[in-house]
């Protein structure tokens, strides 16, 4: 099958009320199983992005991972992790956010990104863009632009992305 062929829905798995009820959730691994469509995933977002002249790509745990470290490799730059506070050995800079319930505090290495590189934020979901944004405070922090977003996935009911004002925004599948 060409890559333009693949329905990239067809290979995600809706569970009703998971991790709880009313929440209908976008499993992504039923795609990653599959070479050829998680090959084509990664493929359409790296010709959707690679005009934007990028240097590094920065994901989140931990689904960012798998979806950033492949695109970053198919661009043929570097990989940025942001990660939960806690988990980074080196100097970091911190930023927390609200949670449903509660809060989350995302980290990154101080040395990740240099001063005027540019930045492609990717990860697997946009979802009420709460990551997203507190990502994009990071990466601005230490002094990165950011070029792009880009998604598998945009829930586009939840408006995640009037949380990136004017940032281009990339997903391959929209609910
Ligand atoms: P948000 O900060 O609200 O944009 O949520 C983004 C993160 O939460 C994404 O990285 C997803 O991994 C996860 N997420 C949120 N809603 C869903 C959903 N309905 N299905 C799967 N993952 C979700």
């Amino acid at each position: 099958m060409s890559e333009s062929q693949i329905n990239f829905k067809d290979y995600i798995r809706v569970i009703p009320d998971f991790p709880q009820p009313g929440i209908r959730f976008k499993d992504i691994t039923t795609l990653l199983k599959d070479g050829p469509a998680y090959r084509a995933a990664i493929e359409e977002m790296r010709k959707a992005v690679e005009h934007l002249k990028i240097d590094v790509v920065a994901g989140p745990e931990a689904r960012g991972f798998v979806i950033g470290a492949p695109l970053a490799l198919a661009l043929g730059v570097g990989f940025a992790p942001i990660r939960k506070s806690g988990k980074l050995p080196g100097e970091t800079i911190e930023a927390s956010y609200d949670l449903e319930y509660g809060k989350d505090v995302l980290a990154m290495h101080k040395d990740s990104i240099q001063p005027g590189q540019r930045v492609l934020i990717a990860d697997d979901l946009l979802a009420t863009g709460g990551t997203i944004a507190t990502s994009i405070n990071l990466i601005r922090q230490l002094g990165g632009e950011i070029v792009g977003s880009a998604f598998l996935i945009e829930l586009s009911y939840l408006t995640g992305r009037e949380k990136l004002g004017d940032i281009d925004v990339v997903s391959l599948v929209t609910y």
